[in-house]
C-alpha cells in the first residue's frame, strides 16, 4: 500500500491511472494471482483507493451541495465468476472513473466478487459465494468463505466510514447496494431484481429500477447467505440482487441489453437524478411502468442425497408458470436395510403449509418397492398452488441447498 496519496496536481491523469492500476484495469488486477496491487490517489478532490484484489473505492471530500451526507453505493459484480456481462459493465465504469471520463459525486465502493472463479469462468471454485455471507463463512472452510470474510470487512469499513479520506459524519447518508448478476437460464422477465427479506421496497428504488428497465421485482421470504441480504441486514442498506439476462462468456455479451442500467448507474454516481424515459416502454400511459412484483412462496431444497431429480426442462425460462400437480422433484429411495429412510417415513415437513409433503400412496408403494431391494422414486415436491411460477431451478447442488424458488405474482399487481 502506498502511504502517501499520489496527487492529481502532480501527475497526468494517464500516469495516475497507471500508478493506481498498473495492470490496466480493475478486472485485470482482479484476475492477476500475483501480489495484490493496492494504492491510493487523489483525483480531482476524490480519494481513489485500490483496497484489495478487485476492490476499489471512490470518496469525494466533505458533504453534498446542501451540506447533507453523501449517498454511499456499493456496486458489486462477479460474485458468480461466470456472470460476465455485469463484470464487463463494472470494469468499463471503473476505467472511466479512474481516467476522469466519469464524474463521481457520491461515495462508491466497487467489488468484483470472486476473481478465482472469474479466472476459471465458473460459477464458483469450491462453493457458492452467495450462500456464505452474513457470517456463515465463519463456520465454513473454502476459498469462497475466505473471500466472503474479506468482502464483508471492506463493506463494513466503507459503510462505517473507516477510511481516513472521509470526514466524520459525512458517511451518514443513504446506503445502497446493487449486486449485479446474470441468470443461468433465460427468463420471461429478462432483467429482474431481488429484494432481500426484511426491508421495504423504497419508492426511489422502484424509480431507479424502472428507469433501468428492470422488468420484475421478487420479494424474498427468508434470511439468506446472500451478499444483498448481508448489506441490508447489517447496515440497513437498500440492497438488491439484480439479474441482468443470461450467462455468457467474456466478450460475448451485447452491451445494449444493459445500456439502461449502465446509464442510470452513471447518473447516480455523477449525483444526477434518475432520468426516466417513458417512451422506452410499451405502456406510455403512466409515468412509471407497473413493474410486476412477485413474492417467494416456497424454497425447494435438495433433501435427499441419492437419486435426486429435478423435473424441469433446461429450456424452461425463469418465471414460467407451473401447472398444479407438476411433480418438480423426486428422490430415489435407498436400498433396503439402509437406516436413512427419511424420505419415506412421513417425518419430513416442508414448512407449516406442508406444500411438497410426499404423496402418501406414492410413499407406501415406494416403501414396498424399497423393501424388496428395488429402488423407487418418491414425489418430493409437487406444485399445489395455482399461479406458481419457477425461478432459478438448478441441478447438482449439495444436499440442504436450494434447488428452485416457487414464486407468485402479487394480487392487483
Ligand atoms: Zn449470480
Amino acid at each position: 500500500m502506498t502511504n502517501e496519496p499520489l496527487s492529481y496536481e502532480r501527475l497526468s491523469q494517464e500516469r495516475l491511472s497507471q500508478e493506481l492500476l498498473p495492470s490496466g484495469s480493475i478486472l485485470k488486477q482482479a484476475l492477476d494471482t500475483g501480489p495484490v496491487e493496492t494504492g491510493v490517489a487523489v483525483l480531482d478532490g476524490v480519494t481513489v483507493t485500490v483496497l484489495d484484489r478487485g476492490v476499489i473505492s471512490f470518496e469525494p471530500a466533505g458533504y453534498g451541495l446542501l451540506g447533507q451526507p453523501l449517498k454511499s453505493l456499493v456496486l458489486s459484480a462477479g460474485v458468480h465468476g461466470n456472470e460476465t456481462a455485469p463484470i464487463e459493465l463494472v470494469d468499463a465504469l471503473v476505467n472511466d472513473l479512474v481516467s476522469g471520463r466519469q464524474t463521481v459525486a457520491i461515495r462508491l465502493l466497487v467489488i468484483l466478487g470472486n476473481p478465482d472463479a472469474m479466472i476459471k469462468q465458473s460459477r464458483f471454485v469450491e462453493e457458492n459465494l452467495n450462500r456464505v455471507f452474513n457470517g456463515i463463512h465463519e463456520q465454513r472452510s473454502s476459498l469462497e468463505a475466505d473471500r466472503a470474510a474479506v468482502i464483508e470487512a471492506h463493506v463494513q469499513g466503507f459503510f462505517e466510514g473507516a477510511s481516513s479520506a472521509v470526514d466524520e459524519g459525512a458517511v451518514a447518508g443513504e446506503r445502497v447496494h446493487y449486486d449485479l448478476h446474470t441468470a443461468i437460464r433465460a427468463s420471461a422477465h429478462e432483467r429482474f431484481a431481488i429484494l432481500p427479506y426484511g426491508i421495504d421496497l423504497p419508492d426511489a428504488q422502484m424509480e431507479f429500477l424502472a428507469a433501468s428497465e428492470i422488468q420484475a421485482v421478487l420479494l424474498s421470504n427468508a434470511p439468506a447467505g446472500t451478499f444483498s441480504y448481508y448489506s441490508s441486514y447489517r447496515f440497513g442498506a437498500q440492497s438488491f440482487t439484480v439479474e441482468l439476462g443470461k450467462v455468457r462468456p467474456f466478450g460475448e455479451n451485447d452491451p445494449s441489453r444493459l445500456a439502461a442500467i449502465d446509464g442510470q448507474l452513471r447518473r447516480l454516481i455523477a449525483g444526477q437524478h434518475v432520468e426516466f424515459d417513458p417512451t422506452s416502454f410499451a405502456d406510455t400511459t403512466t409515468e412509471l411502468p407497473d413493474v410486476p412484483i412477485y413474492s417467494v412462496i416456497h424454497e425447494v431444497m435438495r433433501r435427499c442425497d441419492e437419486g435426486f431429480e429435478l423435473h424441469i426442462d433446461d429450456a424452461v425460462a425463469n418465471f414460467t408458470e407451473l401447472p398444479v400437480g407438476h411433480v418438480l422433484t423426486t428422490c430415489t429411495n435407498r436400498r433396503s436395510g439402509d437406516p436413512d429412510r427419511r424420505i419415506g417415513n412421513g417425518q419430513r415437513s416442508d414448512g407449516p403449509d406442508r406444500r411438497g409433503e410426499p404423496d402418501r400412496r406414492c410413499t407406501e408403494q415406494a416403501n414396498a418397492e424399497a423393501a424388496s431391494g428395488v429402488s423407487a422414486s418418491f414425489r418430493d415436491f409437487v406444485v399445489s398452488e395455482p399461479g406458481s411460477a419457477i425461478v432459478f431451478p438448478i441441478r447438482g447442488v449439495p444436499i440442504g441447498q436450494r434447488v428452485a424458488l416457487i414464486v407468485k405474482r402479487q394480487e392487483g399487481n
